[in-house]
């Protein structure tokens, strides 16, 4: 079992006017098994949310906790998030120049694990996790993120995910730039890692299309740096049909 607990988050960007408060008092709790969707209008904080729980140092922790399994997120560094079993999607380098998908997948497997892995399996791994997203053979030769397409990037993000296989995932606008077909096969690698393990995942999106695919468990409304409104799977669909405008008008009165 693994717990994600964010208790009353309070988070700054760092701006060139200085600090700009983003999030205003954040709480939520992510179990092992749990789909969790985090949507909202855009510039409502989801962002934020995923870099503050990466650790990125342009986001800065204000007040309140991040806590994995009772420990301080806050206090790890980025190596140490991910080795705690926390796969953040927007922790990695958005290109490695130089440095193939192979080696990049090796090298950040071997870090979470804290041994490298065992070379013939790991290869088949790789390859059948490949084979399974659709994705070219010659995929693996190419340098990470470098003129990948927005579905590459997408799919280079599930192939990372299923093969290290961590406890909890954040997943931060997934859906976006992808046509049906590669929204299909990003959701499916999704739900084989949901299936096949106890990961609990935060599906951030503006979106409900993906949410057809991947079915959240709990549903959390952001607006204006805060959890306005939160349900079930039915909130999605609520959405789906009246939007955000209520809860624009809601903060603006
Ligand atoms: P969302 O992901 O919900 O669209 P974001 O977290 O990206 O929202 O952004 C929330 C707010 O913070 C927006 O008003 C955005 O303009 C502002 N913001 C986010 N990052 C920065 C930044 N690096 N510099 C200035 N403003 C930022
Ligand atoms: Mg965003
Ligand atoms: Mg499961």
């Amino acid at each position: 079992m693994a717990e994600l607990q964010i208790k009353n988050l309070h988070v700054d960007v760092e701006t060139n006017d200085g600090p700009k408060n983003i999030l205003k008092g954040v709480d939520l709790t992510i179990r092992s098994g749990e789909t969790h969707a985090i949507m909202g209008p855009n510039g409502s904080g989801k962002s934020t949310l995923a870099y503050a729980i990466a650790g990125h140092p342009k986001y800065v922790v204000t007040d309140g906790q991040i806590l994995l399994d009772g420990e301080d997120v806050l206090e790890m560094s980025v190596d140490e998030r991910a080795r705690a079993g926390m796969f953040l999607a927007m922790q990695y380098p958005v290109e490695v120049p130089g440095v193939t998908v192979a080696n990049f997948l090796r090298t950040a497997k071997t870090a979470v694990d804290g041994e490298a892995p065992a070379l013939r399996t790991w290869t088949k791994d790789v390859r059948e996790a490949m084979e399974r997203l659709r994705m070219d053979g010659e995929f693996a030769t190419r340098n990470v993120n470098e003129g990948f397409s927005g579905g590459e990037k997408k799919r280079h993000e599930i192939l990372q995910m299923e093969l290290l296989r961590p406890k909890i995932a954040v997943l931060d606008e997934t859906d976006s730039g992808l046509d049906v077909d590669a929204l299909r096969i990003v959701s499916e690698g999704v739900n084989r890692l949901k299936d096949s393990s106890d990961v609990g995942i935060m599906l951030i999106t503006h979106y409900t299309r993906i949410l057809r695919y991947i079915h959240p468990d709990f549903v959390h409304v952001f607006v204006n740096g805060r959890v306005a409104e939160e349900g079930g799977p039915e909130l999605a669909e609520r959405l789906e049909e009246e939007g955000y405008d209520r809860f624009l008008s809601g903060a603006r009165a």
